[in-house]
Parts: C-alpha cells; structure tokens; sequence
C-alpha cells in the first residue's frame, strides 16, 4: 500500500493510523488542508473490504472538504475520518471512546461531525474525551425548529436556494409555480426539499426504495409517484437526485430531459467527463458540493455560538456562488463542475 504516491493523496497535511488492540479500534484520520481553519468532516464508520479501500475513502473525502469549505467562504479546513468495521456489528461505548481519545491528539487540526455508520448518540460518547466533535449541539434550527445538530434542514434550504438560482439562470425562471421537478429520494434533505418547492407552488414527481416516503409526499404534497428507473427520465424542468452518488452516468445522462439538475446528493457524476456530457448536451448541472454546503454551513455556526440569521444568510449565499460559476460557465462554455473546482482553489489560496 503506497501513501505518498497514492492515486488519491493530494498533498495531504497530515494522516493519522489509529490502532487501539484493547477495543479493537481501527481507523484513518486524513486532514487534507488546514490553510482556512481546522479541518471539519465526518466520521465515517464502514465495513470496508480492506485497508487500502478505507484509505482511498478517507483521501479522496478529505480533499472534498477542503473543496467545500472553501467554496461555501468557511473558516474551516478539510478532514475525513473512517473506522473500519461494520457498525451494526463492531460499534461500541469503548471503542468510540478510543476514536475521542486519538481525535484529541489531533490537537484541534481535526473536528469530527456525524456521517454514514455514525450518528449524533455516538458523536456524544466521542465528546467524552476530545472537543473535537460538531453536530452536536441543540439548537433552533433554520426553519425555526428546534435541532439536535442535524444538518438536513439547512441542507435542504441550501438545496432550495440553489434549485432557484439554476432554473434563473437556464430558464429565466424567478416564480415556481407551475415548475415541474422530479426528486430521486424523499429523505431528510429530498422530503425538506419537496416541502419547499411544494410551497412554492411548483408540481412534483417523486421516487424512493422507501414506500412509505413516497406515500408521504403523494399525499402530503401532491406529489406523483414515479417508478425508481423512471424518475430521472421524466419531462420535466428539474432533476434533484437527492439520494445516491453517481446517479448522474453513461445510462442515465443521455435520456435526461431536464434542462436543470440540482440536487443534494453527493458524487451525483459517476466520472469528471459526465460534467462535459452534461454541459454538452445543454443541461446546466449545480456542482454538488455546492450545492449541498448548507449543512457544513450549519454546523460551522454551531461552533461558534448558533446565530440563525447569521446561518441563514449565508445558506442563501449558495445562491451567489452558483450564480458565478452559472456565469463563468456561460461566458466560458465550460462546465459547471470544472468551474466549481477552479473557484474553490481561488478561495482557497
Ligand atoms: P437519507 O438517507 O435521509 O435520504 C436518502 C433517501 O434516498 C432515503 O429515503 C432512501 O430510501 C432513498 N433512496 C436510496 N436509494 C434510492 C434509489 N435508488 N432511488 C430512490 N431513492 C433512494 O439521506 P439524506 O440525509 O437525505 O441525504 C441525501 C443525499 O444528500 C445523500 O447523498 C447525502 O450524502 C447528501 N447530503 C446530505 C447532507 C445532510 O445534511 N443530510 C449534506 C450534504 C449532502
């Protein structure tokens, strides 16, 4: 296994090897780039196949922080971290303990937020033994609820706000109603997101493996419920996949008959050229980690003492970073994802 010379390392400041025998811990800690500010990112948990698998995760995620943040204007570096083992099975009180006790030894270059295998319950056993955790505080969210820390509510609005400013750009659209948009996933962010357009008049087209989410928006909001195939392919204005990565490929992209796609899921493109492809075929595509920021955003705030019109705002800036990339990419003709990489490197130095 090569660390230096790894496909994925991209002059990575620092990566932590964690081993503690007594809980059987085993985890990656990757602080890709602490030039804005400590480096923020999940903890992922995950039955990986392999040391090198959890490696190349940790690598490739790290640097995606650093590219978020800086894009979304935050203080804050990129990290990642990963804990290898299947969380149903490996996850204990002790074992958590031990990634608090090796993320405090990071010396604050690092702070752990919840991810896929981890969850606010078990960002709070971590708390025992390191500040370095976010995500966690209680709050009153953005939509004026009270939060627990989860950053899906603010990821919607900054999905909401995003959606705006992309069918602005491509249609010269300002008022929704009427506006038809198909969701690839009702979830914490793709039901919040429905429940936005919803309100603004717009007409939905829905899909989830979840039967009883679609329910929920056929009968909550008025959605149609689509096919898992179908939901894509629709004719409509928008397409928002909010739930897997890559959904965005070779199969799907030339069917697409949207003019819009902006959604909150992440690694929505299968391989860079998909940007091309898209941007080829006229389709103006919101860079996801763009896109999706609101929830980064949230929970830098909550670091510094929650202040919701302040978190509010600049959520809504997501709007302003899309309209630039939009612009450059018109002015430009080069894609959106090529765009957004370029402007976050700009930011970042
Ligand atoms: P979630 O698990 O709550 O929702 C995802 C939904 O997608 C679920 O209802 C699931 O049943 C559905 N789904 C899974 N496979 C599907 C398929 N093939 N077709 C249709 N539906 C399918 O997750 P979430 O928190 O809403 O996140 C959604 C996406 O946004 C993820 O890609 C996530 O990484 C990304 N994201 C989330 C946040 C956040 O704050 N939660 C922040 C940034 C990015």
């Amino acid at each position: 296994m090569t660390i230096f010379n790894h496909s994925e390392f991209d002059q990575h400041q620092q990566i932590v090897f964690c081993n503690d025998p007594e809980t059987g811990l085993k985890a990656i800690i990757a602080i890709h780039n602490t030039q804005r500010g400590p480096a923020l990112g999940g903890c992922r948990m995950w039955n990986y196949a392999n040391d090198e698998e959890a490696l190349t995760d940790v690598l490739r995620l790290s640097k995606g922080m650093t590219y978020k943040s800086a894009l979304a204007n935050l203080a804050l570096g990129g990290g990642k971290s990963v804990i290898i083992g299947d969380p149903r099975k490996h996850k204990t009180k002790e074992l958590l303990a031990a990634m608090g006790r090796f993320l405090e030894r990071t010396g604050n270059q690092y702070i752990a937020a919840e991810d896929s295998g981890t969850s606010v319950p078990d960002l709070r056993i971590i708390e025992q033994n390191t500040d370095n955790v976010a995500g966690v505080t209680e709050h009153l969210g953005i939509d004026g609820q009270p939060s627990n820390g989860d950053p899906s509510p603010a990821t919607a609005y900054g999905t909401f706000i995003g959606l705006k400013a992309a069918v602005k750009h491509r249609l010269n659209i300002t008022d929704l109603k009427g506006l038809k948009v198909a969701i690839q996933g009702v979830g914490n962010v793709g039901y919040r997101l429905a429940e936005y357009l919803h309100k603004e008049g717009a007409k939905l087209f829905v899909s989830d493996i979840n039967p009883e989410q679609v329910e929920k928006a056929v009968n909550e909001l008025g959605a149609k419920a689509v096919p898992l195939d179908q939901i894509l392919l629709q004719e409509v204005d928008v397409v928002a996949p909010c739930a897997l990565g890559a959904s965005l490929n070779d199969e799907t992209i030339p069917l697409i008959k949207a003019k819009v796609i902006a959604g909150a899921a992440n690694n929505q493109l299968a391989r860079p050229q998909h940007d091309h492809d898209l941007h080829d075929r006229g389709i103006l595509y919101a860079p996801d980690y763009a896109i999706n920021a609101g929830g980064i955003i949230d929970i830098s705030y909550e670091r510094s003492g929650y202040d919701v019109e302040k978190a509010k705002a600049h959520i809504e800036s997501i709007g302003d970073t899309l309209n630039e990339i939009f612009n450059r990419s018109t002015k430009e003709n080069r894609p959106t994802g090529e765009i957004a990489d370029e402007l976050a490197v700009e930011r970042l130095s």
